[in-house]
């Protein structure tokens, strides 16, 4: 079965996917829709579908004020 990956839209097969969060991405595709930093597979959060690191992440979408410890 082939999946298809949410960033470029091309077809993932089996042997170069990297699956995270439910989904199949090229090991080049998976990066920071923000900053382009390579991600790792289940350790990388995600927003409207789009990977980020947690870096980002944080600083794009943690209401202001709130305090993370990572
Ligand atoms: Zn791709
Ligand atoms: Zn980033």
């Amino acid at each position: 079965m082939v999946g298809y990956c949410p960033i470029c839209g091309k077809p993932v097969y089996f042997g170069e996917k990297k699956r995270s969060l439910g989904r199949d991405y090229h090991p080049l595709c998976l990066k920071c829709h923000q900053c382009n930093r390579q991600l790792t597979a289940g350790q990388h959060a995600e927003y409207d579908e789009k990977p980020y690191c947690s870096h980002c992440y944080l600083k794009k979408f943690s209401p202001r004020g709130t305090a993370f410890a990572l």
